[in-house]
């Protein structure tokens, strides 16, 4: 391809709701292969792919614990979900003839990696998309924050937050007609406005290191290649 990336290395969360396609639970192996084609775009002009997958598909802590169980223990299975998901999407990126690698902040002998820092980047370094998994490793957290942490951690230029609506509204724009997109925010804007873009912890995280963070809707085709090329999809949010 002869398009000039804007972006050399880039972080790219996606929640665990975006693989469960049609059904209301699980994985749909037809929607990771089309999010396998996005991601194939990117390697295919150089650009280094580290992604984070939740796992709200499958388990969340907080929804668990609503339901009787035990918060922690809750957590622990929404991380271990997440490790399915990123064998899943492995699998898809694989088949797809796109290298990558699994690592889990949890240590998992056998399955995949432990989380290394500098192996992560000397992956991407070579080309290969990696997967981080296991969110942060700790309860009380999101996978959003782990997105944020592990793009600050590998110096990802960008944390790109995949979802269901091409960015930030002024309200929810499935409920409310008037609703209106911003192009940008700024991170105190995003916390003052409570719009619910990213926990708090994650924008906080970002503010205080500089990361700017993009929201898009995945499943528009081509939205990802669009903004590594340096294209307006979505909202901004930055300093
Ligand atoms: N989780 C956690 N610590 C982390 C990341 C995730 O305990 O660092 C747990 C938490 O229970 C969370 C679940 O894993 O609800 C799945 O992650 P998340 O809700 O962020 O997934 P998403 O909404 O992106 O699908």
């Amino acid at each position: 391809s002869s398009r000039d990336k804007k972006y050399k290395r880039i972080l790219l969360k996606l929640s665990g709701e975006e693989l469960m396609g049609e059904e209301g639970f699980g994985i749909d192996p037809k929607v990771l292969d089309k999010m396998a084609l996005e991601i194939g775009q990117l390697v295919g002009i150089g650009v280094q792919v580290g992604l984070v997958i939740g796992g709200g598909n499958l388990f969340r802590g907080a929804a668990l614990s609503a339901a009787g169980l035990d918060r922690v223990t809750g957590d622990h299975m929404g991380m271990l979900a997440t490790v399915m998901n990123a064998l899943a999407m492995r699998d898809a990126l694989e088949r797809s003839n796109i290298s990558s690698r699994v690592m889990s902040a949890i240590p998992m002998s056998g399955v995949v990696d432990h989380y290394d820092r500098r192996k992560a980047s000397r992956f991407m370094d070579n080309g290969e998309v990696v997967i981080f998994s296991a969110g942060t490793g700790n309860p009380f957290f999101t996978t959003d924050s782990a997105a944020c942490l592990r793009g600050i951690e590998v110096n990802a230029e960008i944390v790109l937050k995949a979802t269901k609506v091409d960015g930030v509204y002024t309200a929810d724009p499935m409920k409310d007609p008037t609703a209106t997109k911003y192009d940008m925010l700024t991170y105190d804007e995003a916390l003052e406005k409570k719009l619910g873009v990213m926990d708090l912890t994650a924008i906080c995280l970002c503010r205080e290191h500089d990361m700017p963070v993009r929201v898009f809707r995945m499943d528009k085709a081509g939205a990802l290649l669009n903004i590594v090329v340096g294209g307006d999809e979505g909202t901004l949010i930055v300093e």
